[in-house]
């Protein structure tokens, strides 16, 4: 395992006749494999191709994401989450056009300093998008190096992410590092799965030490995750007599920061009449409609939101500070509402 490129042949050729045909490695443009990796970082394969297309197709390059109206770009974004990514990709466009007249500058530093670019995706773009040698190296990678080289160490640890880091670069073919780093990613991704790898079919069974174990599965190591946070909240879904909804635009700080939601009464569960009281405070006519409160519930990274949302109805007034009234035309096609209210947003429609 130790000479250089031992893994390479094999491996490139299983990825060139086996791949996936996505829409971004058609055309791995810089811009199309940042836009791509960004997507991927928290979304299904199959989940973010709708997305990516409609993004790219409204978008098609770094000066039009820099000048696209932030609503507009939520919008896009909207049902993909973690809006800082998609925050992050406009100040970088921005970045890349008033320094690098509106292209991604071919340098992997320079790549780094860009907001939301971190080693991973700034090693992605330089390798798949400019064809530089340079690591990309994902859960994916992390799992089949480990396996390869039968490799205990917690993957969590930086020390044993550089020394993986350092063996991808061992095998790296300078003249083919994007398709070599997408086949790594591709062979975690279809073979060597996080559940029970299918080594029969991997193109690098005879080289690999954790088959030779005989028990590769129980690789990688890494330490338990820690316990979500649990928090409740109570919010109230308020229609007013034109048949529209109330938002609040959340803080400009911490989870979904400016993004709209049903306006939250209180960090905790309230019942019916703390509800209606809490509503008042914010529409002083507000009437709590005879139905069974929604309850939902959502995951994040390291919090869980428990919510209780009261249906209630109040005359035609101008929005409390910080709201607005959305028709559900508006709702559907203006406002973008994160995937946690998902539940209510039914509702609301
Ligand atoms: Fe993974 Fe099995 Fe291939 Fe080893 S032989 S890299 S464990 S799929």
């Amino acid at each position: 395992m130790s000479e250089p490129f031992l893994i390479a042949q094999p491996l490139l050729h299983w990825f060139w006749a086996n791949h996936r045909v996505l829409p971004f490695r058609s055309d791995p443009t810089p811009y199309h494999v940042w836009v791509s990796e960004i997507m991927l970082q928290q979304t299904r394969v199959a989940a973010a191709v709708p997305y990516y297309e409609r993004f790219v197709q409204e978008l098609p390059d770094i000066p039009a994401l820099a000048a696209c109206e932030e609503e507009r770009l939520l919008k896009l974004w909207e049902g993909l989450g973690y809006y800082s990514r998609v925050r992050n990709l406009q100040k970088a466009a921005r970045i890349v056009c008033e320094q690098y007249g509106g292209q991604l500058p071919g340098d992997l530093a320079a790549l780094k300093k860009l907001p939301g670019i971190g080693d991973y995706t700034a090693g992605a773009i330089a390798s798949i998008g400019f064809g530089i040698p340079a690591p990309a190296v994902d859960g994916n990678v992390l799992r089949v190096f480990a396996r390869l080289y039968n490799d205990e160490g917690d993957i969590m640890q930086p020390a044993v992410k550089a020394a993986t880091t350092q063996k991808v670069m061992a095998q790296q073919p300078a003249e083919a590092p994007g398709d070599f780093n997408q086949a790594l990613m591709e062979l975690g991704a279809l073979v060597c799965t996080p559940g029970q790898p299918d080594c029969a079919a991997c193109p690098l069974q005879a080289l690999c030490l954790g088959r030779q174990s005989g028990n590769p599965a129980r690789l990688p190591q890494k330490a338990p995750k820690k316990a979500r946070k649990k928090c409740e909240l109570t919010l109230c879904l308020a229609q007013d007599a034109a048949g529209r909804w109330l938002l609040q635009k959340r803080g400009e700080q911490g989870v979904l920061a400016g993004l709209w939601q049903p306006p939250v009464l209180a960090e905790e569960a309230l019942d019916e009449k703390k509800a209606l009281a809490a509503a008042q405070k914010l529409l002083p006519a507000a009437v709590l409609l005879k139905e069974k409160p929604l309850k939902a519930k959502h995951i994040f990274t390291h919090l869980e939101w428990h919510m209780t949302a009261y249906v209630m109805t109040a005359p035609c007034t101008p929005p409390p500070e910080g709201c607005v009234w959305a028709s559900p035309a508006q709702l559907e096609q203006e406002y973008t509402l994160p995937g946690a209210f998902k539940t209510l947003r039914k509702r609301m429609l």
